[in-house]
Protein backbone atom coordinates (compact mmCIF):
# COMPACT_ATOMS: atom_id res chain seq x y z
CA UNK A 1 0.00 0.00 0.00
CA UNK A 2 1.12 3.73 -0.15
CA UNK A 3 1.26 4.97 3.30
CA UNK A 4 4.35 6.49 4.45
CA UNK A 5 4.26 4.19 7.24
CA UNK A 6 4.39 0.66 5.87
CA UNK A 7 6.91 -1.34 7.22
CA UNK A 8 6.64 -3.27 4.37
CA UNK A 9 8.87 -2.06 1.39
CA UNK A 10 7.64 0.26 -1.71
CA UNK A 11 9.51 0.61 -5.12
CA UNK A 12 11.37 3.48 -3.76
CA UNK A 13 12.45 1.56 -0.94
CA UNK A 14 13.94 -1.24 -3.14
CA UNK A 15 16.08 1.48 -4.92
CA UNK A 16 17.39 3.34 -1.73
CA UNK A 17 17.85 0.63 0.33
CA UNK A 18 20.86 -1.06 -1.12
CA UNK A 19 22.62 1.71 -0.43
CA UNK A 20 21.68 2.28 3.29
CA UNK A 21 22.22 -1.29 4.06
CA UNK A 22 24.78 -2.53 6.94
CA UNK A 23 27.42 -4.51 5.12
CA UNK A 24 28.76 -6.36 8.46
CA UNK A 25 27.61 -6.86 11.78
CA UNK A 26 29.40 -4.49 13.32
CA UNK A 27 27.57 -1.60 11.56
CA UNK A 28 23.97 -3.48 11.87
CA UNK A 29 22.33 -1.35 14.53
CA UNK A 30 20.51 -2.85 17.59
CA UNK A 31 19.58 -6.27 17.84
CA UNK A 32 22.43 -6.70 20.83
CA UNK A 33 21.67 -10.54 21.60
CA UNK A 34 20.83 -11.58 18.26
CA UNK A 35 24.27 -9.78 16.48
CA UNK A 36 26.30 -11.41 19.88
CA UNK A 37 24.54 -15.05 19.27
CA UNK A 38 25.40 -14.60 15.29
CA UNK A 39 28.71 -13.57 15.53
CA UNK A 40 29.66 -16.59 17.78
CA UNK A 41 27.79 -18.96 15.42
CA UNK A 42 29.40 -17.55 12.34
CA UNK A 43 33.17 -16.76 13.94
CA UNK A 44 33.47 -20.35 14.97
CA UNK A 45 32.28 -21.83 11.66
CA UNK A 46 34.74 -20.01 10.19
CA UNK A 47 37.19 -21.54 12.58
CA UNK A 48 36.53 -24.59 11.99
CA UNK A 49 36.56 -23.88 8.09
CA UNK A 50 33.05 -25.17 8.04
CA UNK A 51 29.80 -23.75 6.51
CA UNK A 52 27.78 -22.31 8.92
CA UNK A 53 24.29 -23.61 10.53
CA UNK A 54 21.09 -23.05 8.85
CA UNK A 55 19.58 -19.99 10.89
CA UNK A 56 15.95 -18.40 11.20
CA UNK A 57 15.26 -15.32 11.44
CA UNK A 58 12.32 -14.15 12.74
CA UNK A 59 10.33 -10.57 12.93
CA UNK A 60 8.39 -8.17 11.72
CA UNK A 61 8.87 -6.79 8.45
CA UNK A 62 11.71 -4.04 7.69
CA UNK A 63 13.20 -4.57 11.16
CA UNK A 64 16.30 -6.37 9.27
CA UNK A 65 16.16 -9.83 8.05
CA UNK A 66 17.13 -9.15 4.67
CA UNK A 67 20.19 -7.24 5.48
CA UNK A 68 21.21 -9.71 8.16
CA UNK A 69 21.51 -12.56 5.79
CA UNK A 70 23.43 -10.71 3.54
CA UNK A 71 26.07 -9.72 6.06
CA UNK A 72 26.11 -13.48 7.14
CA UNK A 73 26.99 -14.17 3.82
CA UNK A 74 29.56 -11.25 3.90
CA UNK A 75 31.21 -12.55 7.21
CA UNK A 76 31.44 -15.67 5.77
CA UNK A 77 32.98 -14.92 2.06
CA UNK A 78 30.12 -16.20 0.31
CA UNK A 79 27.94 -15.89 -2.28
CA UNK A 80 24.02 -15.34 -1.62
CA UNK A 81 21.03 -16.75 -3.41
CA UNK A 82 17.63 -14.31 -2.75
CA UNK A 83 14.58 -16.44 -3.01
CA UNK A 84 11.18 -16.45 -1.13
CA UNK A 85 8.60 -18.85 -0.32
CA UNK A 86 5.72 -17.78 -2.70
CA UNK A 87 8.53 -17.75 -5.34
CA UNK A 88 8.82 -21.39 -4.88
CA UNK A 89 5.68 -23.05 -6.44
CA UNK A 90 6.55 -26.99 -7.41
CA UNK A 91 9.31 -29.06 -5.69
CA UNK A 92 11.03 -29.07 -9.44
CA UNK A 93 11.84 -25.43 -8.63
CA UNK A 94 13.50 -25.79 -5.49
CA UNK A 95 15.45 -28.61 -6.60
CA UNK A 96 16.86 -26.77 -9.61
CA UNK A 97 17.72 -23.81 -7.06
CA UNK A 98 19.41 -26.80 -4.62
CA UNK A 99 21.24 -28.31 -7.33
CA UNK A 100 22.58 -25.26 -8.49
CA UNK A 101 24.40 -24.00 -5.19
CA UNK A 102 28.11 -23.59 -4.55
CA UNK A 103 29.59 -24.91 -1.52
CA UNK A 104 29.21 -22.45 1.57
CA UNK A 105 26.42 -20.65 -0.46
CA UNK A 106 24.13 -18.38 1.47
CA UNK A 107 20.75 -18.96 0.27
CA UNK A 108 17.95 -16.61 1.81
CA UNK A 109 14.44 -17.52 1.86
CA UNK A 110 12.36 -14.82 2.72
CA UNK A 111 8.54 -15.95 3.63
CA UNK A 112 9.80 -19.39 4.30
CA UNK A 113 6.28 -19.94 5.95
CA UNK A 114 4.64 -19.71 2.47
CA UNK A 115 6.40 -22.35 0.71
CA UNK A 116 4.08 -25.37 -0.70
CA UNK A 117 4.19 -28.08 1.03
CA UNK A 118 6.24 -30.61 -1.34
CA UNK A 119 8.93 -28.34 -1.39
CA UNK A 120 9.07 -28.16 1.89
CA UNK A 121 9.56 -31.98 2.59
CA UNK A 122 12.19 -32.02 -0.38
CA UNK A 123 13.55 -28.71 2.22
CA UNK A 124 14.03 -31.05 5.41
CA UNK A 125 16.14 -33.44 3.44
CA UNK A 126 18.45 -30.81 2.48
CA UNK A 127 18.82 -28.94 5.42
CA UNK A 128 19.80 -32.09 6.82
CA UNK A 129 21.66 -34.29 4.70
CA UNK A 130 22.47 -32.10 1.90
CA UNK A 131 20.77 -34.38 -0.70
CA UNK A 132 17.39 -34.48 -2.78
CA UNK A 133 15.78 -36.76 -4.38
CA UNK A 134 14.96 -35.62 -8.18
CA UNK A 135 11.93 -37.47 -9.70
CA UNK A 136 11.89 -38.33 -12.96
CA UNK A 137 8.83 -39.52 -14.69
CA UNK A 138 5.14 -39.35 -13.71
CA UNK A 139 2.82 -41.72 -12.51
CA UNK A 140 3.70 -45.48 -11.27
CA UNK A 141 6.93 -45.65 -13.82
CA UNK A 142 8.27 -42.45 -11.45
CA UNK A 143 11.62 -42.51 -10.53
CA UNK A 144 13.65 -40.68 -7.43
CA UNK A 145 16.87 -40.25 -8.13
CA UNK A 146 18.81 -38.97 -4.93
CA UNK A 147 21.49 -35.86 -5.87
CA UNK A 148 24.23 -34.85 -3.33
CA UNK A 149 24.13 -31.28 -2.46
CA UNK A 150 27.18 -28.99 -1.23
CA UNK A 151 26.95 -28.03 2.17
CA UNK A 152 25.21 -24.59 2.15
CA UNK A 153 23.61 -22.01 4.51
CA UNK A 154 19.92 -21.76 4.81
CA UNK A 155 18.75 -18.02 6.34
CA UNK A 156 15.07 -18.46 6.31
CA UNK A 157 13.10 -15.62 7.11
CA UNK A 158 9.57 -15.35 8.76
CA UNK A 159 7.69 -13.04 10.15
CA UNK A 160 6.77 -15.80 13.11
CA UNK A 161 8.58 -19.01 13.65
CA UNK A 162 4.82 -20.11 14.96
CA UNK A 163 3.76 -20.43 11.66
CA UNK A 164 6.84 -22.88 10.79
CA UNK A 165 5.99 -27.08 11.00
CA UNK A 166 7.79 -27.98 13.40
CA UNK A 167 9.76 -30.24 11.67
CA UNK A 168 11.33 -27.06 9.35
CA UNK A 169 11.87 -25.05 12.62
CA UNK A 170 13.72 -27.83 14.36
CA UNK A 171 16.13 -28.10 11.58
CA UNK A 172 17.52 -24.88 12.20
CA UNK A 173 20.83 -24.72 13.83
CA UNK A 174 19.62 -20.86 15.46
CA UNK A 175 17.08 -19.00 15.65
CA UNK A 176 16.87 -15.23 16.00
CA UNK A 177 14.07 -13.06 16.93
CA UNK A 178 14.14 -9.71 16.11
CA UNK A 179 12.49 -7.42 18.15
CA UNK A 180 11.31 -3.73 17.21
CA UNK A 181 13.74 -1.26 17.94
CA UNK A 182 14.50 1.18 20.93
CA UNK A 183 14.20 5.25 19.58
CA UNK A 184 17.40 5.65 20.53
CA UNK A 185 18.79 2.76 18.11
CA UNK A 186 16.63 4.18 15.27
CA UNK A 187 17.98 7.43 15.83
CA UNK A 188 21.20 5.74 15.29
CA UNK A 189 19.62 4.23 12.06
CA UNK A 190 18.53 7.47 11.02
CA UNK A 191 22.11 9.59 11.78
CA UNK A 192 23.78 6.78 9.69
CA UNK A 193 21.36 7.00 6.84
CA UNK A 194 22.24 10.64 6.91
CA UNK A 195 25.54 10.49 6.41
CA UNK A 196 24.77 8.16 3.28
CA UNK A 197 22.41 10.77 1.98
CA UNK A 198 24.43 13.52 2.73
CA UNK A 199 21.78 15.02 4.82
CA UNK A 200 22.90 17.19 7.58
CA UNK A 201 20.61 16.70 10.61
CA UNK A 202 21.28 17.18 14.32
CA UNK A 203 20.38 15.04 17.30
CA UNK A 204 16.94 16.25 17.89
CA UNK A 205 15.87 16.33 14.09
CA UNK A 206 16.78 12.41 14.14
CA UNK A 207 14.82 11.79 17.89
CA UNK A 208 11.82 13.44 15.48
CA UNK A 209 12.10 11.14 12.92
CA UNK A 210 12.75 8.53 15.20
CA UNK A 211 10.27 8.84 17.87
CA UNK A 212 7.60 8.38 14.70
CA UNK A 213 9.21 5.50 12.93
CA UNK A 214 7.33 2.91 14.84
CA UNK A 215 10.35 0.73 15.90
CA UNK A 216 10.69 0.12 12.17
CA UNK A 217 14.36 0.98 10.46
CA UNK A 218 12.61 1.01 7.02
CA UNK A 219 10.15 3.64 8.05
CA UNK A 220 13.08 5.47 9.56
CA UNK A 221 14.79 5.95 6.22
CA UNK A 222 11.45 6.57 4.30
CA UNK A 223 10.76 8.98 6.59
CA UNK A 224 14.08 10.65 6.58
CA UNK A 225 13.95 10.79 2.82
CA UNK A 226 10.12 12.75 3.00
CA UNK A 227 12.16 15.35 6.03
CA UNK A 228 15.13 15.61 3.42
CA UNK A 229 12.50 16.84 0.69
CA UNK A 230 10.93 19.26 2.91
CA UNK A 231 13.85 20.61 4.00
CA UNK A 232 15.21 21.11 0.73
CA UNK A 233 12.59 23.12 -0.47
CA UNK A 234 11.42 24.61 2.13
CA UNK A 235 14.40 25.22 4.42
CA UNK A 236 18.05 25.74 3.69
CA UNK A 237 18.03 21.80 3.94
CA UNK A 238 19.49 21.27 7.27
CA UNK A 239 17.31 19.13 9.83
CA UNK A 240 16.11 19.78 13.00
CA UNK A 241 13.22 19.12 15.36
CA UNK A 242 11.00 21.64 13.91
CA UNK A 243 11.69 21.25 10.36
CA UNK A 244 11.68 17.48 11.12
CA UNK A 245 8.01 18.15 12.62
CA UNK A 246 6.65 20.21 9.91
CA UNK A 247 7.82 17.91 7.28
CA UNK A 248 5.94 14.78 9.17
CA UNK A 249 2.74 16.88 9.70
CA UNK A 250 2.86 17.88 5.84
CA UNK A 251 2.70 14.06 5.46
CA UNK A 252 0.13 13.67 8.58
CA UNK A 253 2.46 10.76 10.49
CA UNK A 254 2.13 12.42 14.15
CA UNK A 255 4.42 12.04 17.01
CA UNK A 256 3.92 8.52 17.89
CA UNK A 257 4.04 7.12 14.24
CA UNK A 258 -0.06 7.02 13.64
CA UNK A 259 -1.22 8.31 10.10
CA UNK A 260 -4.29 9.60 9.03
CA UNK A 261 -6.19 6.41 8.67
CA UNK A 262 -4.91 5.20 12.39
CA UNK A 263 -6.12 8.73 13.88
CA UNK A 264 -9.49 8.79 12.05
CA UNK A 265 -9.78 4.76 13.79
CA UNK A 266 -8.85 6.00 17.14
CA UNK A 267 -11.08 9.36 16.48
CA UNK A 268 -14.35 7.24 15.29
CA UNK A 269 -13.87 4.69 18.38
CA UNK A 270 -13.47 7.89 20.78
CA UNK A 271 -15.76 10.68 19.32
CA UNK A 272 -18.70 8.43 18.19
CA UNK A 273 -18.59 5.55 20.29
CA UNK A 274 -17.45 6.69 23.66
CA UNK A 275 -14.41 4.75 23.89
CA UNK A 276 -16.26 1.88 22.43
CA UNK A 277 -16.81 -0.99 23.15
CA UNK A 278 -17.54 -1.31 19.36
CA UNK A 279 -18.11 -4.03 16.87
CA UNK A 280 -15.08 -3.79 13.96
CA UNK A 281 -17.89 -3.71 11.05
CA UNK A 282 -19.43 -0.88 12.91
CA UNK A 283 -16.44 0.76 13.00
CA UNK A 284 -14.91 0.33 9.40
CA UNK A 285 -18.04 2.21 8.25
CA UNK A 286 -17.51 4.69 10.29
CA UNK A 287 -14.46 5.75 8.75
CA UNK A 288 -15.62 5.01 5.53
CA UNK A 289 -12.87 1.57 5.07
CA UNK A 290 -12.98 -1.84 4.43
CA UNK A 291 -13.46 -4.19 7.61
CA UNK A 292 -10.27 -5.88 6.24
CA UNK A 293 -8.30 -2.34 6.06
CA UNK A 294 -9.09 -1.44 10.05
CA UNK A 295 -8.17 -4.55 11.11
CA UNK A 296 -5.10 -5.52 9.01
CA UNK A 297 -4.07 -1.87 8.41
CA UNK A 298 -4.75 -0.16 11.19
CA UNK A 299 -5.49 -2.06 14.13
CA UNK A 300 -1.63 -4.11 14.96
CA UNK A 301 -0.10 -0.71 15.48
CA UNK A 302 -2.66 0.54 17.27
CA UNK A 303 -2.96 -2.03 19.89
CA UNK A 304 0.68 -2.57 19.59
CA UNK A 305 0.95 1.08 21.03
CA UNK A 306 -1.18 -0.19 23.66
CA UNK A 307 -4.40 2.62 22.13
CA UNK A 308 -6.70 -0.25 21.43
CA UNK A 309 -7.79 -2.94 22.90
CA UNK A 310 -9.85 -6.33 21.11
CA UNK A 311 -12.12 -7.40 23.32
CA UNK A 312 -14.95 -10.84 22.76
CA UNK A 313 -17.61 -7.44 23.18
CA UNK A 314 -15.62 -5.19 20.75
CA UNK A 315 -12.80 -2.46 19.96
CA UNK A 316 -12.20 -0.64 23.33
CA UNK A 317 -10.21 2.45 23.70
CA UNK A 318 -7.42 2.50 26.45
CA UNK A 319 -7.06 5.72 28.75
CA UNK A 320 -3.86 6.28 26.59
CA UNK A 321 -5.65 6.54 23.30
CA UNK A 322 -8.15 9.37 25.11
CA UNK A 323 -4.53 11.39 26.19
CA UNK A 324 -2.84 10.80 22.91
CA UNK A 325 -5.94 12.46 20.98
CA UNK A 326 -6.25 15.33 23.84
CA UNK A 327 -9.72 14.42 24.36
CA UNK A 328 -11.16 13.58 27.66
CA UNK A 329 -13.05 9.85 28.50
CA UNK A 330 -16.70 10.84 29.38
CA UNK A 331 -16.65 9.73 33.14
CA UNK A 332 -14.60 11.88 33.69
CA UNK A 333 -16.31 15.13 31.95
CA UNK A 334 -19.21 14.47 34.36
CA UNK A 335 -17.50 14.19 37.54
P1 LIG B 1 11.12 -7.50 4.67
O1 LIG B 1 10.86 -8.75 5.42
O2 LIG B 1 9.92 -6.62 4.51
O3 LIG B 1 11.91 -7.67 3.41
P2 LIG B 1 13.44 -7.02 6.21
O4 LIG B 1 13.25 -7.41 7.63
O5 LIG B 1 14.12 -7.99 5.33
O6 LIG B 1 12.05 -6.63 5.63
P3 LIG B 1 15.47 -5.17 5.38
O7 LIG B 1 15.13 -5.10 3.93
O8 LIG B 1 16.63 -5.98 5.77
O9 LIG B 1 14.19 -5.62 6.19
O10 LIG B 1 15.69 -3.71 5.98
C1 LIG B 1 14.95 -2.61 5.56
C2 LIG B 1 15.80 -1.36 5.57
O11 LIG B 1 16.10 -1.00 6.90
C3 LIG B 1 17.11 -1.50 4.84
O12 LIG B 1 17.27 -0.38 4.00
C4 LIG B 1 18.19 -1.44 5.88
O13 LIG B 1 19.20 -0.59 5.47
C5 LIG B 1 17.51 -0.83 7.08
N1 LIG B 1 17.90 -1.55 8.28
C6 LIG B 1 17.32 -2.67 8.77
N2 LIG B 1 17.92 -3.05 9.90
C7 LIG B 1 18.90 -2.17 10.14
C8 LIG B 1 19.87 -2.05 11.19
N3 LIG B 1 19.92 -2.90 12.21
N4 LIG B 1 20.74 -1.03 11.11
C9 LIG B 1 20.69 -0.16 10.09
N5 LIG B 1 19.80 -0.22 9.08
C10 LIG B 1 18.91 -1.21 9.10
Amino acid sequence: DARLVTPSADTEDSAVEAALRPRTLDEFVGQERVRQQLDLVLRAARQRGATADHVLLSGAPGLGKTTLSMIIASEMNAPIRITSGPAIQHAGDLAAILSSLQEGEVLFLDEIHRMSRPAEEMLYMAMEDFRVDVIVGKGPGATAIPLELPPFTLVGATTRAGLLPPPLRDRFGFTAHMEFYEPVELERVIHRSAQLLDVEIDPDGAAEIAGRSRGTPRIANRLLRRVRDYAQVEADGRVDREVAAAALQVYEVDTRGLDRLDRAVLQALLKLFGGGPVGLSTLAVAVGEERETVEEVAEPFLVREGLLARTPRGRVATPAAWAHLGLTPPQQAQG
